[in-house]
């Protein structure tokens, strides 16, 4: 079975039968539909969130283990700039694709992995420069490499914490710039362990250097924001 994981915003949901990609499964972002997929081992918990008014409040979130080894780690819908991770799993070591908007929900996230793999995350992936997805990175920088694409680090550094400007009430904590400094042009293929992951530069689109992160091996597809719901 195959399937697309994408790191969409609020509102979408549903499990879909994909056509014409050769997957069984379009994996869209996680409303009741989605958390009722029929899956392998499901963990969840809370985490303290803020919504656009900056009030916190506790949400849950759920970790569905989709192939040996490969979790979709889903925030809830219907908030504000919550997207979704991939965490990859293997022989003890661990991979994070996008970390999250603020450092409570990076830190969350980074739990999440130390819980799955006994160990913080050697290799984050960001799939494009939007904060929602970088942000999180100064939580995992210390212990992990961070890979994107060539022009990924350039948005980074050029868009700094605008995207905080939106919404300066949100209690973001101390986020600090934090760009990818593994950087690949076309198509690079790390080995995380035994699981084989290609990180693929697919054009412009949601931003002009977007990241896809194929898993051949699982059939598994992490789009980032390049598939939405509608
Ligand atoms: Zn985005």
């Amino acid at each position: 079975m195959g399937r697309i994981l994408s790191s969409t915003p609020p509102n979408l949901g549903g499990v879909t039968q994909g056509s014409g990609t050769g997957l069984d499964h379009l994996w869209r972002e996680p409303g009741s539909a989605f958390q009722g997929a029929s899956t392998a081992d499901e963990h969840g918990g809370t985490a303290e969130t803020t919504g656009p008014s900056g009030r916190a409040s506790e949400k849950h979130y759920t970790v569905e283990e989709v192939a040996s080894g490969v979790y979709a780690y889903l925030q809830p819908d219907g908030g504000w700039c919550l997207n979704n991770a991939g965490i990859l799993t293997s022989c003890g070591e661990a991979a994070v694709i996008d970390t999250a908007a603020t450092v409570a929900r990076a830190r969350t996230l980074r739990e999440t992995v130390l819980g799955l793999a006994g160990r913080a995350p050697r290799v984050v992936v960001n799939t494009h420069f939007h904060g929602d997805h970088t942000f999180g990175n100064c939580v995992f920088a210390d212990e992990a490499v961070i890979v994107a694409h060539e022009g990924t680090r350039e948005q980074v550094l050029a868009a700094g914490l605008h995207l905080q400007g939106l919404w300066p009430e949100v209690e973001w904590g101390e986020v600090k710039v934090t760009p990818p400094t593994l950087l690949y042009r076309d198509r690079t293929t790390p080995a995380h362990r035994d699981i084989r992951a290609e990180l693929i530069r697919l054009g412009p689109a949601h931003t002009s250097d977007d990241t896809i992160v194929w898993l051949p091996e699982q059939s598994v597809l992490f789009t980032g924001d390049l598939v939405m719901s509608g």
